[in-house]
């Protein structure tokens, strides 16, 4: 399109000159000709160019140039490129409308941070979650208008793949998890989604546990202790009764123990159940577990050492500690062939204090790992059943570990053996010293 311009452009040059050059060599000023036919050319480039210059730059009493000029071809250039970016502008806006559409139709807030967290974008649903509102609150710091102390701390010093729960600044008793994503440069999107009622749902099935277990415990413990009191009895009549009774007696009293499980886990589940915490002798603790163990090792005869630093005591709640090293050590006994060696450890390290029970006995295939320590999760069902276990054990001890602060470790290589290690913060020591009245810390 533009070369036809350029053509007729040099044409229009080439006729003028050569009209120029006639002219002067009639009048034999050839060079003064050509000289007022450069300067004439000149002039009429330069007010065409100064009129697309007006046209360009938006002055409503300038028109685009319209004769078949190159400057007619420019300004027309211009126009298309006008036109489409005028419709790209359109498409774009269009989408920007469905964005924010879909966003504001999203159920969880949504809140675009910029530098130093101030506020670039959010939701309408950030206005009912949150209490952010789009025209008073852009470019506001979000601490400046969420102030929860937890989730301060979260914004500062968050990890990828993080979230924290707080309340509703807005709605009192709705519970909210956010997250944070970040994106582009300097960007973060920060996600917050109303988990009242999932959290709802787990303290209405923690609670419906806790009941069932807490009413089926006392019938159980009545039709025990009958049974107890039957096998007790020396009478004949009762003779041919004697295997099923004891068979009866066995597997409620596994209920039992399955029952004082449940109840354990549910108290430690629950939020309102703050454990006491006392300085608790862990040594001596471990000392009592191990003959327990020893005991139920029986004719199997495992070799039990414990290497415990008898200084180190640790503040904590010494029924819910029993329970879960007990468990460990058990654990240990059941799942390791006769004559297999066991070894506890308690100590400390910079890192924190640690309690570490390895066996050399069956392990673990890595695939079961993982899963472990939810509830009821076995990796040989019967063989579990048949050692007495309630596939309970694991899970209370990562409650109680969680409880105190720390973490459950598990290593295993099948064939070779399992090291369950307990870490706990190095916050928890304590001395004997402190020792509190018995009352709050009995042994089960
Ligand atoms: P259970 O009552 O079945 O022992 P736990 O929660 O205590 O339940 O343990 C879950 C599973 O982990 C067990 O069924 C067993 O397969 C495996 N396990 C636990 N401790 C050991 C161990 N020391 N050696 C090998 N396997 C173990």
């Amino acid at each position: 399109m533009l070369t036809q311009f350029w053509l007729r452009l040099y044409r229009q040059l080439a006729l003028v000159f050569a009209s120029a050059a006639l002219l002067g060599w009639m009048i034999d000023q050839l060079t003064l000709a050509l000289l007022l036919a450069a300067l004439g050319g000149l002039a009429w480039q330069l007010w065409q160019l100064y009129r697309l210059d007006r046209w360009l730059s938006g002055d409503p009493d300038a028109s685009p140039p319209k004769t078949h000029s190159i400057w007619a071809g420019i300004a027309a250039h211009v126009t298309r490129l006008r036109r489409q970016s005028r419709k790209r502008k359109r498409k774009l806006s269009r989408l920007l409308q469905q964005f924010q559409q879909a966003t504001a139709a999203l159920p969880d807030a949504a809140v675009v941070l910029g530098e130093d967290d101030k506020v670039v974008w959010c939701n309408s649903a950030s206005q009912s979650l949150l209490g952010l509102t789009s025209g008073r609150d852009l470019g506001l710091p979000i601490t400046h208008l969420l102030r929860h102390p937890g989730f301060v701390a979260f914004l500062n010093h968050r990890r990828n793949g993080d979230s924290v729960e707080f309340p509703s600044p807005v709605d009192g008793p709705l519970l909210l998890s956010a997250r944070i994503v970040p994106y582009g440069k300097k960007q973060r999107l920060l996600i917050a989604t109303d988990i009242s009622r999932v959290r709802r749902l787990e303290q209405m099935r923690r609670d419906f546990v806790a009941n069932v277990s807490h009413e089926l415990r006392t019938p159980l413990t009545v039709i025990t202790g009958y049974l107890e009191t039957l096998l007790d009895n020396d009478d004949a009549a009762l003779e041919t009764w004697r295997q099923p009774l004891h068979c009866m007696q066995q597997q409620s009293r596994r209920m039992l123990h399955i029952l004082e499980d449940l109840l354990m886990l549910a108290r430690l589940e629950s939020p309102k159940e703050q454990s006491p915490r006392w300085p608790v002798a862990v040594p001596e603790l471990l000392t009592d577990i191990a003959e327990d163990a020893l005991a139920l090792s029986g004719e199997r005869n495992h070799q039990i050492d414990i290497s415990a630093d008898p200084q180190l005591w640790i503040l904590g709640c010494e029924k819910e500690l029993h329970s879960a090293f007990s468990n460990l050590v058990f654990n240990a006994v059941r799942y390791t062939p006769a004559e297999g060696r066991i070894g506890i450890r308690w100590f400390t390290d910079t890192d924190g204090i640690h309690l570490e029970v390895a066996d050399n006995g069956e392990g673990i295939a890595p695939q079961h790992l993982p899963r472990l320590t939810e509830r009821f999760y076995r990796v040989n069902r019967d063989r579990s059943r048949g050692s007495g276990g309630t596939g309970l054990g694991l899970s209370i001890v990562k409650h109680v570990v969680n409880h105190h602060g720390g973490q459950l470790r598990i290593a295993s290589e099948l064939g070779v053996g399992s090291v369950f290690t307990c870490d706990f913060p190095l916050e928890l020591r304590t001395s004997s010293i402190a020792a509190p009245p018995h009352n709050g810390n009995s042994r089960r």
